[in-house]
Parts: C-alpha cells; sequence; structure tokens
C-alpha cells in the first residue's frame, strides 16, 4: 500500500442538484497542492464516529512520523475511534476560492457518508486521503469511448466529458432512479447520452448491449455496481469484441455489503485481473 495525503477538508456549502444528488463544496489548506489538472480524480473521504465533532485521522504524513504508511496508520487507530471510509470523486475544483466540490448520491440503505451528507452543513469537517496521481488510470487511447455506469459514476463521467477534446465521440449509457436525475454535461466531444430509468423498469446491461459503440478505435469506461460493471465487462469483451485492455472498470459499491466490509472471492479474483492488466 503506498503512501498518500491525508488531509482535513471543511464544508463551505451544500447543494441538492436532484433529489437524491447531493453537491458538497469544501475548501482545505491542502487542496491546491492535491487537486490535479486531470479527469476521474479517486479519493477516500473519512466521516466521524458518533460523538466526535471532527473524525480521528492518521498524522498528516503518517509516513514520516510513524515509519508506516497511511493505511496502517489508519488501522492503529483504536476501532470505536477509526473514522469510517468511503470512495469518492472529485466532482471539480474551483482554484480561485480553492473549493473541491464532491456529488454525493443519496442512495436507499444509506451507510455513513450518505447520513453524514444529508446533515452536513458548513463548517463541518471531513478527513480526506488522497487524490494521487500513483492511483490514476489513465483512460485507454482511443477515438471513441463508451462511458457507461450508474448514479455514482455520474461525478466521474462529468469529468471525463469536461477533458474530451473536439473531435472525440463519446457514448454514454447512465442507470439512475428517475428522469429528474438527469444532469446535463459540458464537454467539446460530440456526445450521446442514453438515461437509463430504473422507475420504469430499464437496465443498463440491455442500454449497452443496445447501444452502438462509438465508429473507430472504441474503449470503454464502467464504473457502478460491482456485478452490474462485471457483467458490462463481459458482454464488451466477449460479446462485442473489444480488447480487454480497452475496458478500463471499477465496482464502486457491492449490493448487501458496504466497504468496510472484506472482499469478497469474486472480488479478489477481480483485482488480480486488474493488476495482471495494468
Ligand atoms: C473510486 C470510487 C469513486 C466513487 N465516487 C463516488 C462519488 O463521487 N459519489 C458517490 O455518491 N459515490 C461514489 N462512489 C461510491 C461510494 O463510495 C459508495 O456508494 C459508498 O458505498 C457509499 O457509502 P455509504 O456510507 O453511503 O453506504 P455504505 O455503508 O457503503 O453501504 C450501505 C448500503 O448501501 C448500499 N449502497 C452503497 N452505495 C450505493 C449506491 N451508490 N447505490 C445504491 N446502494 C448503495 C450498499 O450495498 C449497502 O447495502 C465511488 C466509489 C469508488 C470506489
Amino acid at each position: 500500500m503506498r503512501s498518500l495525503a491525508v488531509s482535513y477538508v471543511r464544508v463551505a456549502g451544500v447543494e441538492r442538484i436532484s433529489p437524491r444528488m447531493l453537491r458538497i463544496t469544501f475548501s482545505g489548506d491542502a487542496l491546491a497542492s492535491l487537486m490535479e489538472d486531470r479527469p476521474d480524480q479517486q479519493m477516500k473521504l473519512c466521516f466521524p464516529r458518533r460523538g466526535q465533532d471532527v473524525p480521528r485521522l492518521p498524522e498528516p504524513h503518517a509516513e514520516d512520523a510513524y515509519g508506516m504508511r497511511w493505511y496502517e496508520a489508519y488501522l492503529a487507530i483504536p476501532e470505536p475511534e477509526r473514522p469510517l471510509m468511503r470512495s469518492f470523486t472529485v466532482r471539480s475544483y474551483d482554484p480561485g476560492p480553492g473549493l473541491m466540490a464532491v456529488d454525493f448520491v443519496l442512495h436507499d440503505g444509506g451507510g455513513p457518508a450518505t447520513r453524514w451528507a444529508c446533515a452536513a452543513g458548513p463548517g463541518d469537517v471531513v478527513g480526506m486521503v488522497g487524490p494521487s496521481s500513483a492511483y490514476a488510470r489513465p483512460l485507454p487511447g482511443t477515438e471513441g469511448l463508451l462511458l457507461a455506469g450508474d448514479a455514482s459514476a455520474l461525478p466521474a463521467i462529468g469529468t471525463i466529458l469536461e477533458s474530451l477534446p473536439a473531435g472525440a465521440r463519446a457514448t454514454v449509457c447512465v442507470e439512475v432512479a428517475d428522469a429528474a436525475e438527469e444532469q446535463r454535461f459540458d464537454s467539446a466531444a460530440e456526445v450521446t447520452v442514453r438515461w437509463v430509468h430504473r422507475d420504469r423498469g430499464e437496465s443498463l446491461l440491455d442500454a449497452v448491449r443496445s447501444a452502438a459503440l462509438p465508429e473507430g478505435s472504441a474503449a470503454a469506461w464502467l464504473a457502478g455496481e460491482a456485478g452490474t460493471v462485471r457483467a458490462l465487462r463481459r458482454h464488451l469483451v466477449e460479446e462485442r469484441g473489444l480488447p480487454r485492455s480497452a475496458v478500463e472498470f471499477s465496482g464502486y459499491w457491492r449490493r448487501a455489503l458496504t466497504q468496510d466490509d472484506a472482499p469478497t472471492e469474486e472480488d479478489l479474483a477481480w483485482a488480480r485481473e486488474r493488476a495482471a492488466e495494468a
């Protein structure tokens, strides 16, 4: 496990951008040095335990202070005080005011991240681990891109579309609860979006099956519920003939499990496959 920056960020504002999505903006002393000009920046947010105003974090630069890496320092915090940690995407960073925006899906059965977001207000503090370019997975080089995911992938999809140059082509399939969750994307590229609505019984896999792949050398980026991502990847590689190396994929969450639960055998097999392809 490599070392990552550990810092505190403070809520500057909360905006409901759709019935099930909150955009929370954060300020933080370390943000200016941590934010990079690239899409799909991933980090972990650390939420306070009950009774804590501020989460207890491994000390900044824990590697130097303790001679061990951040995750070991994190695990060394006694469990009742250890912050609850979940993965998120930097939706945007505005260097003028120094504000980072993160979009939180308010999903059913929400855990600590969703509960925290619903109650968040200006001045509230969370911890942040990363982001770091050491963990960045560059998009496969291509003329045309297929992006597919659920609402939790919308922030990353938004940043990827914003980064595409004029002349690029992207086909986007996104599963959301209903039409009220649709978002607008800014992009210089030629973008076709297919919204998949759960309230109408539509399925992301069906949408991708029927989507025309962008012309030219095609590649895909997939994220969302792990089982769905696996099925999408299998379809693209086995039925549509995309090379494995042209499909970037990430299971963002697991049905009935949280990021506190140990990886399943399937998760481990998947991680080995990703590592072998890296
Ligand atoms: C690299 C990466 C980037 C991510 N970026 C974002 C982001 O920018 N915004 C964002 O909202 N999420 C993002 N996610 C997903 C987010 O980390 C998970 O949804 C996380 O589980 C939410 O934590 P929680 O505490 O609300 O729920 P948990 O305590 O983790 O889970 C509680 C229950 O809710 C279910 N659940 C978890 N997530 C979802 C979901 N999205 N939809 C439906 N049910 C769910 C679980 O199966 C479990 O039963 C990202 C994940 C990864 C790995």
